[in-house]
């Protein structure tokens, strides 16, 4: 086994250097396309202009995927560090490039091993997961049918190197996201009975709103629903046409979110009725909950714990992760979501975010050591 080790801190350092935002990630997939190229790896066309697939092994035996993002994010970074952010305003501060960088060291790994491997690898290096898109973007040019599992890979601050979090089931939440325009009837200030005014109407859905997780979900169950955002009027003595409030809905159970917007539907046009308001409802439905399956948690372990890594149990989060859309599209299946501690102190989306260049080197054997046992597991 070749140690790729600086190469890849090489990769990780120019990638956290030079971030590029999410469909915008021309010179990492360059990079990627070349390295895998060079090492003689059977790329998979998307027709993306971001992104790259590539396949390893054969086509007899199981196929599983294993999928790394790869974009940045809009902010400027604050950490003081050699291969700090070159770019004002755009920063690697979920460590996609740890993961692009990492991901490529499985992948020659997997490379070397491929005329003993008893399967195939599909290898997703995906764009603009920050803009909850990429998953699905790759998912409908049509080149996932073939993983039976997907395997997917994340820095986390919480835990040092040498470190993975794992955990069976729930681990992210589905992240659907609202938008209400209520329409009422402007009028003067102190002629409140010519007019409709909006404000109440929001205000009493806002608490409206706020019964649905507090009054009809099970207390056991992670469900939030926040309002985020709420907008009237221009001046203090105008009553406005319009009031608008923006918020998000996160679940960890399909039919939880199901019933939580049928709920949301339902409030929203009793409260506009009540008031004699008109409503129009926004919903955007985005990713569903990261499941982790049990079986292949426990095979996770095993590997982990063979390679001398320490295993903790991965929180439980309602943030989402578009990784889900691997488990659905465009076939259920089973799939694991797995955190690499890589330390550092700030949390995902800080501007002080770092991760442990020591992290990098094990993560690309574990993933390339993890794909070869899950090619091989029992049904
Ligand atoms: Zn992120
Ligand atoms: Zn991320």
């Amino acid at each position: 086994m070749a140690n790729y080790e600086e190469e890849l801190l090489a990769l990780f350092r120019t990638l956290h250097a030079h971030p590029e935002l999410g469909f915008e990630e021309f010179e990492t997939t360059k990079a990627v396309r070349q390295r895998l190229e060079q090492a003689g790896i059977e790329l998979v066309e998307t027709g993306l202009p971001t992104g790259v697939v590539c396949a390893i092994g054969h086509g007899e035996g199981r196929c599983i995927g294993l999928r790394a993002d790869m974009d940045a994010l809009p902010m400027s970074e604050e950490a003081d560090l050699p291969y700090k952010s070159c770019v004002p305003g755009k920063m690697h501060a979920c460590g996609h490039d740890f993961h692009t960088a990492a991901m490529l060291g499985a992948a020659l790994l997997l490379k070397e091993r491929e005329a003993e491997l008893p399967g195939r690898a599909l290898i997703v290096f995906q764009p603009a997961e920050e803009l909850c898109e990429g998953a699905r973007r790759v998912a409908e040019t049509g080149v996932l049918d073939e993983p039976e599992w997907f395997f997917g890979i994340h820095s986390y601050p919480e835990f040092e190197a040498g470190t993975l979090g794992l955990r069976p089931g729930a681990v992210m939440a589905s992240v659907d996201r609202f938008r209400v325009t209520l329409r009422g009837v402007g009028s003067h200030a102190a002629s409140p009975h010519k007019g409709l005014d909006p404000i109440p109407v929001m205000a009493a859905l806002i608490q409206s709103l706020q019964t649905i997780v507090s009054r009809s979900v099970n207390p056991f169950s992670p469900v939030l629903l926040s309002v985020t955002h709420a907008q009237a009027g221009t001046t203090w003595n105008i009553i406005p046409q319009e009031a608008l409030i923006e918020g998000t809905v996160r679940t960890m159970d399909e039919q939880e979110r199901a019933e939580v917007k049928e709920r949301f539907y339902r409030q929203v046009e009793g409260v506009c009725a009540a008031w004699g308001a008109h409503a129009e409802i926004d919903w955007m439905d985005g990713s569903p909950a990261v499941i982790n399956d049990p079986g292949l948690c426990a095979l996770a372990e095993s590997v982990a714990r063979e390679m001398g890594f320490e295993v903790r149990q991965q929180e439980q989060t309602l943030g989402g992760e578009d990784f889900s859309e691997y488990l659905y599209r465009p076939v259920k299946r089973p799939g694991l979501f797995v955190r690499i501690g890589t330390g550092g102190g700030y949390a995902a989306h800080h501007p002080l975010f770092t991760v442990d260049p020591a992290a990098l080197w094990p993560a690309s054997q574990y993933i390339a050591r993890l794909a070869e046992a899950a090619m091989k597991k029992q049904r």
